[in-house]
């Protein structure tokens, strides 16, 4: 086993919530009446759907085809009846569409596509093709779509595949889960991609807080050219910038892709996800969620399926203690703050966190001390005090010549500013101004 590496800067909380789920085992959901699978959950361009109200469908079939290159297929989470396409909260915010799939009953559908047990024989293009056709995205984080990031464009090199599985966020355990309990679609479907990329150097960085996944992992890779490499339990460690540092020591440069950096990073769960378009001929519809939070009964570790609504998932869990004070879709650093329980889950969905009303207080911001936490944190290496102060007057062009751009809007700096400075706020802000200005 290698030494544990890491990047600069960053922090970790002084409670990160994984004890609350971190051992519970994943548990199948069982078969709902109602799937509302969103039209909106990939990074690009929504899907356009190809079935309409009153129409039959198989568990499996496509319903919504990729309108362009960065955009990904979505297929029916159980076979049944399409009661139409409505208005739902979005997992990321605001309203969205989605295909309401009403369940028959029976789960009837068989694998669209062909099972490839010797998919070493197969070639780059039709592995490709195959993670196309099956709908795969990134599930950490922002969704988007696997073959585009497989997709290395002409001029640049790539020798490196990672494998996310630092899971940093406190209390999400979803890959922690998956990664012990199914290590070799993980190991499978990283062979995979390293055949389609024509690279040998194929690494899983975990963080080293979960030693039941390193062990799984470790056995499962015994033999194959795919390494595990622990990584200090730190956040962000799973960025992607800061996951290519610690694994490989290579800077992406500002601005730049890991390409740039030469290397590929995929999510565990979209490496399972490929080993089961691979070898057992199927499209992603489904992933393991954990659903967890103070205000949880019975927090833990579900298989839902892509379409599921949060009130049954947190259902399954055993429903609430008292009344959430916060419901969020991801993890509290980076996840999105929703309002409704009707939001359905997406292919990005890592957690449901129902955190109790004393968790959720909003705290009044004072001014800046210039304490400097927030530069030391800075995973980036940002001045976060700075580029706050420019947006707070007006100063976009400022922000912008400090590349405000750069930052992953991770949180780490308003975590530990003293003085509950909104500087996440701020950043999104001034991102989006520019962006509307270019
Ligand atoms: S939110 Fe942005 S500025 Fe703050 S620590 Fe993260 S990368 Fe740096
Ligand atoms: S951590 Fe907060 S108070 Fe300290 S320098 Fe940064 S913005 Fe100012």
């Amino acid at each position: 086993m290698s030494k544990i590496r890491s990047f600069k800067g960053g922090m970790h909380p002084e409670y990160d919530g994984k004890e609350l789920t971190d051992s519970c085992c994943v548990i199948e959901a069982p078969l709902l009446e109602k799937y509302y699978v969103v039209l909106a959950e990939n990074a690009g361009r929504p899907p356009k759907p190809c079935v309409a109200a009153g129409d039959k469908v198989r568990k499996y079939q496509l319903i919504a085809e990729a309108d362009g290159f960065v955009s990904a297929d979505l297929h029916a989470p159980t076979s049944g009846t399409v009661e139409g396409i409505v208005d739902v909260p979005g997992p990321m915010g605001g309203s969205v569409q989605a295909v309401v799939i009403v369940s028959d009953g029976n789960d009837h559908g068989s694998a669209p596509f062909d099972c490839w047990e010797k998919w070493q024989e197969k070639s780059g293009a039709e592995l490709l093709e195959r993670i196309r056709k099956a709908g795969i995205v990134g599930m950490g984080g922002a969704a988007f779509p696997s073959h585009v990031k497989l997709a290395v464009p002409p001029g640049k090199k790539v020798d490196t595949l990672i494998i996310n599985g630092a899971e940093c966020e406190p209390y999400l355990t979803a890959d922690h889960r998956l990664m012990a309990e199914y290590p070799q679609k993980v190991i499978t479907g990283a062979a995979v991609m390293g055949k389609l990329l024509d690279v040998s150097n194929i690494i899983i960085g975990v963080e080293d807080n979960k030693p039941d996944a390193v062990a799984a992992l470790e056995m499962a890779s015994a033999g194959t050219s795919v390494r595990v490499q622990l990584l200090e339990v730190r956040y962000p460690q799973g960025a992607e910038k800061q996951l290519i540092y610690a694994v490989t020591g290579r800077s992406v440069p500002p601005g730049g892709l890991p390409f740039d950096a030469g290397c590929v990073v995929q999510n565990a769960g979209s490496a399972a996800a490929v080993s089961d378009a691979v070898l057992q001929g199927i499209p992603l519809i489904e992933r393991i969620v954990t659903v967890s939070g103070e205000a949880v009964r019975s927090p833990g570790n579900f298989k839902l399926r892509i379409g599921t609504p949060v009130i049954e998932a947190v259902k399954l869990a055993g429903g609430i203690t008292e009344e959430p004070g916060k419901l969020i879709l991801g993890g509290p650093m980076m996840g999105f703050a929703q309002r409704s329980f009707d939001v359905p889950i997406a292919k990005n969905t890592s957690g449901i966190l129902l955190l109790p009303p004393k968790a959720a207080l909003n705290f009044s911001s004072s001014p800046c001390i210039r304490c400097g936490r927030c530069v030391e944190v800075c995973p980036m290496k940002l001045m976060p005090c700075l580029l706050c102060a420019s947006i707070e007057g007006g100063r976009f062009d400022l922000a912008l010549k400090d590349h405000v751009m750069d930052c992953l809007e991770c949180g780490a700096c308003a975590y530990v500013c003293p003085s509950r400075r909104p500087l996440v706020q701020q950043f999104r802000r001034a991102k989006s101004e520019l962006r509307k200005k270019r």
